[in-house]
């Protein structure tokens, strides 16, 4: 994939850039390897200042970092300027608990001392995706950076401009020797990095074809990988819900993003007893929507990022509906012009339709019904992936059912699925392995180092002494 900006409301092209030669990757890697001696050799409080100041630059300039997200992916300005602060937010998260999140842990034993460090491991490659183009990388940077580690970003190939700009907000911020660098390299030059000794291990956020090669390419040369993949997320609602704000908090989660996310709720599995009022009012409200200019503060729903998104959802939706799906709104593109694709409910979904168990990466919403709490959880369950999760009853003894049975990294109850820094979050089954956030994602590139001291050993010499 050729490495261009281009505005996805229009189908101009902003800019273009080349893939960096062998030589230009040579010279960045090396440098890594000199900015990791020396963010390692760094204290704590020193790393926190930096990520302090990449924070008020990122919130001093939220609408222009903003501008540049959604004239190169689509997203609505509002998301785009709330995806900016939220970068803000996870870099003064881990300045302010990163150093106690990697304290050392005294575990007691028969030793004098024991305990488990938290080590940086070295340069880590990060592959990142296109749909939240700043919080996918401040999300790896902050904590990465605070361990002691540096960082190697290869962006999507259509978000080149935000990549630039992460290198050079976080080296205005003081990591300025090379502790965090953008390689803008084709998907194809990743192979050679991740067999390169000096990569010590990488992380993936993207599809799940893309994060097998990285983590095959990882084990190969006996790296660890984490990978943050797709996610056909169930949206349970049963008849004690509220359901009001079931479905006003059900729309924002399916278009979360003009519906590019990996944790925006894309099956609705409803109880039988208020599937009628809840279509009813979810097809309402998704006809309400209103798609159009991403730049308009009013907009709801941008146009997708690239042509093929929109490709892809036209083939899941019409061999849905040929499979025998009933069309309840939507269902084709809008505008002249952009990637746009209306606001969509299918029902009636047949097994082996698409919009039954795979991703739509776009406004698109499957609606099932269900009788009981025990075939939720079965229909909640049938997909591959297993990222998120939301439930909405007010019933607790039914609400731990659902916890304890979906088979998914979250699970929210009576609220829609969204990263927190002070959690954790990833995916099981096709989502993939390894946390971000919270204290178990800074600890993810960190090598847990056993330490045991043992007691002072009786002195030789002493005991001789008293001997003679
Ligand atoms: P993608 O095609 O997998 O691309 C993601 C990144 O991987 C890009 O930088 C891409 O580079 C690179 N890439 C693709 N194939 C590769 C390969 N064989 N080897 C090395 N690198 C490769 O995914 P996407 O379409 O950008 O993103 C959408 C997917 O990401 C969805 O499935 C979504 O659910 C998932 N996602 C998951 C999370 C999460 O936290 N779990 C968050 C956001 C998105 P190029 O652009 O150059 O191809």
């Amino acid at each position: 994939m050729a490495i261009a900006s281009v505005n996805p409301a229009t189908g101009e092209t902003i800019a273009t850039f080349e893939p960096l030669s062998n030589a230009d990757i040579e010279q960045k890697l090396q440098k890594s390897i000199e900015a990791y001696a020396i963010n390692r050799a760094r204290s704590f409080p020193e790393r926190a200042a930096l990520l302090l100041r990449a924070a008020d630059l990122l919130d001093r300039r939220a609408h222009d970092y903003a501008t540049t997200l959604t004239t190169e992916m689509g997203k609505t300005i509002k998301a785009a300027v709330a995806e900016v602060q939220k970068c803000a937010m996870v870099c003064r998260h881990y300045a302010q608990h990163g150093e106690a999140y990697l304290a050392p842990e005294r575990i007691a034993t028969d030793a004098r001392e024991s305990y488990v460090r938290f080590d940086p491991i070295g340069p880590v490659l990060a592959v990142m995706p296109w749909n939240f183009p700043f919080w996918q990388v401040f999300r790896f940077a902050a904590p990465a950076l605070m361990a002691g580690n540096v960082g190697l970003l290869k962006h999507a190939s259509n978000v080149p401009q935000s990549a630039l700009a992460i290198e050079d907000i976080l080296r205005e911020a003081g990591f300025d020797a090379g502790e965090f660098q953008t390689l803008l390299i084709t998907s194809e030059q990743v192979a050679p990095l991740l067999d390169d000794e000096r990569i010590r291990a990488a992380t993936l956020t993207g599809s799940a074809p893309a994060g097998a090669s990285v983590a095959a390419g990882a084990a190969k040369r006996i790296k660890k990988s984490v990978l943050e993949l797709g996610g056909s997320d169930p949206f349970v609602v049963m008849p004690s819900a509220n359901l009001d704000e079931a479905v006003k908090t059900g729309i924002r989660a399916r278009i979360v993003n003009n519906g590019q996310s990996c944790i925006a709720a894309k099956r609705f599995i409803v109880h039988e007893d208020i599937a009628d009022a809840f279509e009813h009012r979810f097809v309402a409200a998704m006809n309400a929507l209103r798609v159009g200019d991403p730049m308009d503060e009013a907009t709801d729903v941008g146009p997708m990022a690239m042509p093929q998104i929109v490709n892809d959802l036209e083939k899941q939706v019409d061999a849905s509906v040929s499979a025998g799906a009933t069309l309840l709104t939507g269902g084709k593109r809008l505008h002249d012009r952009g990637n746009f694709y209306a606001p969509t409910v299918l029902r009636d979904i047949p097994r082996d339709a698409p919009a039954y168990a795979e991703e739509t990466f776009g406004p698109v919403a499957s609606l099932f019904r269900v009788r009981d709490a025990d075939e939720a959880i079965r229909l909640a369950n049938a997909t591959p992936f297993g990222l998120g999760a939301s439930v909405w009853t007010s019933d607790d003894g039914e609400a731990e059912r659902f916890i304890a049975g979906i088979d998914s990294g979250q699970v929210f109850v009576n609220a829609m699925v969204a990263s927190d820094p002070r959690m954790p979050f990833g995916g099981t089954k096709h989502s993939g392995f390894g946390r971000e956030l919270g204290v178990y994602g800074i600890r993810e590139f960190t090598n847990i180092k056993t330490v045991w001291i043992a007691k002072n050993p009786a002195r030789n010499d002493v005991k001789r002494e008293a001997a003679e």
